[in-house]
């Protein structure tokens, strides 16, 4: 398996998955693919819809990664996905199946139903690849004999997934930042209670705009990243996006008898990695009829799959709503389809994106190209605040069922694309703990805590506060790694 970028810099040149796991962006700007996806034969679909999730995560894995050995590959999945890390079920009986899918009932015709994946540490999806990445990491720094210093900004799951991610893990520290005193008391608490000596939760009194604006500033001093081995785990990076095409496979078995029927999934979606992996699984082979992008007031995907223009918004055009985790100006993993859908031409896509630099985006109707969208599944719909609790209310009272805010958008926009005999799976990305003040507003209630969290607010935390200011930051992060 070799790599290349969405931009075309490096064809010809060998890039394993080990080469780009711990990089971002290729060289170019572009974002790393396989050459060409693994198909997955009719034969492989049969004997995969038995396998345990960890060792359905091995063989799909390493259609990827053929440069680790099969046997360190297997071990680490299987470290990986156990009912000890994905502990945080709704439901006991369902510990063993990592991501349970719950079936709500049938509408339309379509049995609709939740893929559960927010059972890990953090209570978000997120944990579903972050907690592989933490493995693959310490596997590969320790076989190379390096260390790396993770720098990361974060609203909230994106960083207690990383710290949950890799808390004692050999030749990996985190220096995480995030607003001061903006973040609810239970998000603060996930991640300021964590004790290991190689997390650092850094408070920077300011918001989250300034705390990315911090990291990118450190990145850009090109010599202090590299004597100080400063990596990040963004959601670009290629193996979180990989170990996403996982739980379609298994959502799929769980939904089907048999590998002759079609299933459709939504995908409440931000940065397009966790729909991307979806697309990925639908290109290896998986049957797929359509896939759903759900977003909320933040509409840049919706509007691109509804009028084939991709117009970014500014920082300041953002909205700040009740699903904060899909509140996004532009969608970092969005040419990984581009890419694909304009027939991989690598000249296109950097046109494409440098007009996106220079003008803010682009139109494929006009070039004819969208047409093509709807032989990808593609398609799409928004939410907003409304929409949002209302849906949870509805869930609850029809299906006796808790859902996230994030969640609701999902159920929100599938229902608007089902269709009568294809099962709907909707991705559930986080439980209803992490955003509790909307789940309030719509039930008038406390959100579910799972036993694991109860109290975790009152557990003593460990942060450190720094002013807004890029240059402290690197001096924090030097005294720390000498
Ligand atoms: C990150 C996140 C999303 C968006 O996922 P993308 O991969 O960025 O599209 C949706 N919901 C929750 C709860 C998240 O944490």
């Amino acid at each position: 398996m070799n790599y290349i970028s969405t931009r075309g810099a490096g064809i010809g040149e060998r890039h394993t998955f080990s080469d780009i796991l711990l990089g971002g962006l290729a060289k170019d700007g572009g974002l790393y693919l396989p050459n060409e996806y693994p198909k997955v034969s009719a034969d492989e679909l049969a004997r995969w819809r038995a396998l345990p999730y960890a060792d359905l995560a091995f063989e799909i894995l390493r259609k990827f990664s053929d440069d680790i050995p099969a046997d360190d590959l297997r071990e680490l999945t299987r470290r990986t996905y156990t009912a000890q890390v994905y502990c945080n079920v709704r439901d006991e009986e369902n510990a063993a199946q990592i991501t349970p899918l719950k079936t709500l009932g049938v509408e339309g015709g379509a049995p609709l139903s939740l893929l559960e994946l927010s059972n890990g540490p953090t209570l978000a999806f997120k944990d579903m690849a972050m907690q592989l990445l933490g493995n693959l990491f310490e596997y590969t720094l320790a076989k190379h004999g390096q260390t790396l210093n993770i720098l990361g900004a974060t609203s909230g799951d994106t960083g207690s997934a990383a710290e949950y991610a890799m808390r004692g893990k050999k030749g990996i520290r985190v220096f995480m930042l995030s607003p001061h005193k903006k973040m609810s008391a239970f998000q603060t608490a996930q991640m300021y209670s964590l004790q290991d000596p190689n997390i650092f939760n850094i408070a920077i009194e300011g918001v989250f705009d300034d705390c990315q604006d911090i990291v990118k500033a450190v990145s850009n001093d090109h010599a202090f990243k590299a004597q100080q081995k400063i990596g990040t785990v963004n959601s670009i990076n290629w193996a979180r996006v990989v170990a996403q095409v996982v739980y379609y496979f298994k959502g799929y078995f769980a939904a089907t008898q048999s590998n002759d029927e079609r299933v459709s999934f939504t995908v409440p979606s931000g940065n397009f990695g966790n729909v991307c992996a979806g697309h990925i699984a639908r290109m290896m082979g998986l049957p797929v009829e359509k896939l759903v992008v759900a977003t909320n007031e933040n509409d840049v995907l919706d509007e691109f799959f509804r009028t084939g223009i991709y117009r970014v918004r500014k920082s300041s055009e953002t909205y700040h709503t009740s699903s904060p985790s899909m509140d996004i100006s532009k969608a970092s993993n969005f040419e990984r389809f581009v890419f694909d859908l304009l027939g991989r031409d690598p000249k296109r896509v950097l046109q494409l994106f440098r007009d996106v630099e220079e003008k803010g985006g682009f139109d494929l109707q006009a070039s004819g190209d969208f047409a093509r969208v709807q032989e990808f599944g593609f398609v799409s719909g928004r939410s907003s605040h409304d929409d949002r609790v209302d849906t949870i209310r509805d869930v609850f009272e029809q299906y006796d069922t808790m859902i996230d805010t994030h969640t609701a958008d999902g159920v929100k926009v599938a229902r608007e694309h089902l269709q009568a005999g294809i099962p709907m799976i909707v991705l559930e990305t986080a439980q209803p703990i992490k955003f509790g003040e909307t789940i309030r507003e719509a039930l008038e209630r406390e959100p579910e805590r799972p036993a694991a969290f109860s109290g975790i607010e009152d557990l003593p935390q460990r942060f450190e506060v720094l002013g807004n200011d890029a240059e402290r930051v690197k001096e924090f992060v030097a005294e720390r790694t000498r």
